[in-house]
């Protein structure tokens, strides 16, 4: 059995390898003082602003991505890695809301997302360590397993994802537990290094021509006759464009934003160096793994196969995530009880954001762009999202998608803070652990 040192784990991503940001921009850069005027001006640069960035510097725009904090200390850098068909909503649930034709183009999208990165990974040699082994989704009671069963037996028109079911009996070759009833496996689905596709998108967008400027918030945007002034701590610069590219940390810029999106805070642990062979031992063919249940888990071997990365939902509100760390070290050691003991080097957090609907969006109102509210999921759809809004931005066609036009639905007493969170979660671990 290994060891518990007692240790207190560091409190940031295992992905930052030990270094204070994720991504540490040339110092000259950031004393050099902003322009006074852009065509766009992106708030955020995590996937989605550098996606748009590339796009708009592409097409001859001039292209200001800023910041708040160092770029990629949002989601980008933090979360999970795992690539996967990434639309929440059945497309029952969406032909009953938008009709089969929209309901089946918006899974289409979605589709597009994880080929997009796939292409950019494998065709384009983005450097982000693309790992196609797939993700095995384990039922956690029997009659998750019939639904599972049920729902692969309904597959929405159009799509051919392989996708296959594993009964209880054949599970030991994905995973070593008897926590499961069976599941399947999503083959198209695959793992990244979190913040070397930042830093991949980053040079991307820089290649094109964007400025990228780390640590200056955006502080106020105004309307002008000729779009915006953008307030800033560095100073005022004119945009005829912006967009926010903020998420799960889309602030006080835009109270109607605010009002859209719900930041949900996601936590991660990182045991100790296990060894390939041990880990190789629980998860025999490497994959992610996600499962059933309405409290999202979702784990997988880190990039060099010597530990398991496990991230939830810890706690019913917003937590330190060290805190967190025993919660979430019992759901890994539910799962696997071989890891009892098991010393956490890492434990951090990010901001997700969710929508009212559990769908992206993405949109303009008179020249303020937005692309935010992936649900948990945005590895594949902040880089593709964000290069459509940049698209949109630049007036090019290929920037149309499925989602354009959809009402982006706010809730009445909701302003930018969930206090139903601790309510809604509570509510859902009940049902999970009843099995419904
Ligand atoms: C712990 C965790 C695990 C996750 N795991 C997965 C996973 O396995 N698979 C998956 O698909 N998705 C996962 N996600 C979600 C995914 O990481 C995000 O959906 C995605 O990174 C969003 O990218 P983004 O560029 O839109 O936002 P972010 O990367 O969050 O960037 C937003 C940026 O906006 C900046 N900002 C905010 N306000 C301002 C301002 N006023 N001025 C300037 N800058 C500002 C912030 O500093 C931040 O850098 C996970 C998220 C977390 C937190």
């Amino acid at each position: 059995m290994t060891r518990s040192t007692g240790a207190t784990p560091v409190p940031m991503p295992l992905w930052w390898r030990g270094e204070a940001v994720p991504l540490a921009l040339p110092t000259a850069a950031a004393q050099e003082s902003l322009p006074t005027q852009v065509d766009v001006l992106v708030v955020g640069g995590g996937y989605t602003g550098l996606a748009a960035a590339r796009e708009t510097a592409a097409a001859g725009r001039s292209t200001l991505v800023l910041d708040a904090e160092s770029v990629g200390s949002g989601c980008s850098s933090r979360n999970g890695g795992q690539v996967a068909h990434s639309i929440k909503p059945t497309f029952s649930t969406l032909t009953k809301r938008h009709g089969a034709l929209l309901a089946q183009r918006i899974h289409a999208e979605a589709a597009q997302a994880v080929a997009h990165l796939r292409h950019l990974a494998t065709e384009e040699q983005l450097d982000c360590d693309w790992q196609p082994r797939g993700c095995f989704h384990g039922a956690h009671t029997a009659k998750h397993f019939d639904a599972l069963v049920k729902k692969l037996g309904e597959p929405v028109p159009g799509l051919t994802p392989r996708i296959s079911l594993v009964p209880r009996s054949e599970q030991g070759r994905e995973i070593d537990t008897d926590f499961y009833h069976g599941g399947c496996i999503y083959h198209d689905d695959a793992s990244i290094d979190p913040p070397r596709l930042m830093r991949a998108l980053l040079a991307r967008a820089q290649a094109q021509g964007a400025r990228v400027v780390d640590r200056c918030a955006v502080t106020a945007l105004r309307r002008t006759r000729n779009g915006f002034e953008v307030e800033t701590s560095r100073g005022r610069v004119a945009a005829r464009r912006v967009l926010l590219a903020t998420n799960g940390y889309t602030g006080r810029l835009s109270a109607w934003h605010r009002r859209r999106v719900i930041p949900i805070g996601s936590y991660q642990i990182a045991t100790e160096r296990l060894g390939v062979e041990r880990v190789r031992a629980l998860i025999p063919q490497g994959r992610n793994i996600s499962d059933t249940r309405r409290v999202v888990v979702y784990y997988r071997p880190s990039p060099d196969g010597e530990r398991i990365v496990f991230g939830g939902r810890a706690s019913l509100d917003e937590r330190d995530p060290l805190v967190c760390v025993p919660r979430l070290r019992g759901m890994l050691c539910q799962i696997f009880p071989q890891l009892n003991g098991v010393a956490i080097t890492h434990a951090w957090a990010g901001f997700v954001a969710y929508t009212f609907d559990t769908l992206p969006h993405l949109g303009q109102d008179e020249g303020l762009y937005y692309s935010m509210g992936y649900c948990g999921q945005g590895v594949p759809l902040a880089p593709y999202f964000g290069m459509r809004i940049g698209q949109q931005m630049a007036d090019l066609p290929e920037g149309r998608t499925a989602l354009d036009g959809l009402a982006f639905p706010a809730r009445p007493y909701y302003f930018g803070n969930p206090w139903f969170l601790a309510a809604s979660v509570f509510t859902y671990r009940i049902l999970d652990s009843l099995g419904v």
